[in-house]
């Protein structure tokens, strides 16, 4: 038997302008930029990963900012949002925060029992903050510490992510397969937990069977990466999903972990990633994101990868109290 999947690794979206980007994720919502490296597919395109303090699995929403890019449409077959977890208390503080930012907001009330405070990013990337009662065991994501966010509001990492699906049969014959099961639902929605359960190994299905497809472009979510401990789990999952006749890709080398993707059967891009090695396998954990990273294979064509990228500039934002 495989060992379990362990909950979401990251979320990666589709963004346009990198600076804006990198100012609303470390400036309003107060993750670190824990890695600023390319698209290893498309070296042209930054990467930007943004987390907690070490860049966590579990904590990671990462993005290629196409600067032209026009906005994408949510819709069936996609991440319909992502759910950030905040303290229990914390969502009237972020309400203020984010309107004080500009960013229009909505209380949204409670679904499955927890507060819902949802937003954009400044690309239309539909988001979530979800209220969350503090486990014992889930401590190990650390805020980052030089954050404008007091420690005490900071976002935890993933509560869960949404899929729009037209069907429900295949999807969720998959998530099972995974390792997933039901545990709440209401109307069209559908809560499945895995592992432990609870945020950050949480995923919902909303069945839409009338909704359009959605279209890839700013603000969609591109794929979804499940963590998974090690090469060996890895490899254990990807001859279950081949003998289950999933499309799966061969490992492929991310420096900062090693991924297989595949599509489910409702549309959304899967990823298996493993926990290591991690975002300190090239730069010291004090240096995270301050500079471009390169893969070793990349290394040659530095000069004419910077010459392409947009300058970035990480501003150190100011603590706020507490
Ligand atoms: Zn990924």
């Amino acid at each position: 038997m495989e060992q379990p999947i362990l909950g979401i690794h990251h979320v990666t979206a589709i963004a346009s302008d990198p600076q804006r980007l990198l100012d609303f994720y470390t400036g309003v919502l107060g993750l670190r930029l824990v890695k600023r490296t390319v698209n290893f597919d498309d070296p042209g395109t930054y990467h930007l990963y943004f987390g907690d303090q070490t860049g966590l699995p579990g904590t990671l929403l990462t993005f290629f900012p196409w600067p032209t890019a026009g906005r994408g449409r949510r819709g069936v077959g996609q991440v319909d949002v992502t759910a950030l977890a905040v303290p229990e208390q914390s969502l009237s503080y972020w309400e203020d925060r984010l309107r004080s930012a500009d960013v229009p907001v909505e209380l949204s009330g409670k679904r499955f029992n927890e507060e819902v405070l949802t937003f954009a990013d400044p690309d239309g990337l539909k988001l979530e903050l979800v209220a969350t009662p503090q486990e014992e065991g889930r401590g190990a994501s650390r805020p980052w510490q030089d954050a404008s966010v007091p420690t005490r509001h900071a976002i935890q990492g993933f509560h869960s992510v949404t899929l729009c699906e037209q069907g429900y049969e295949s999807t969720v014959e998959v998530l099972e397969m995974m390792g997933f099961r039901k545990t709440a639902e209401q109307a069209n929605r559908f809560r499945f937990e895995v592992g432990e359960g609870g945020p950050g190994a949480s995923v919902e299905v909303l069945c839409v069977s009338e909704a359009p497809y959605g279209r890839i472009a700013a603000g969609i979510v591109h794929h979804v990466a499940w963590r998974v401990a090690d090469d060996a789990s890895q490899r254990s999952w990807r001859q279950r999903l081949v003998s289950k006749h999933l499309d799966v890709t061969p490992v492929i080398d991310r420096c900062y972990f090693h991924s297989i993707y595949f599509r489910e059967p409702g549309g959304v891009l899967f990823e298996l990633a493993t926990d290591p090695p991690g975002f300190g396998i090239d730069e010291s954990i004090e240096e995270l994101g301050e500079t471009l990273v390169l893969p070793p294979w990349l290394e040659p064509y530095r000069q004419r990868i910077e010459r392409v990228l947009p300058p970035l500039q990480l501003r150190k934002p100011v603590k706020e109290g507490g």
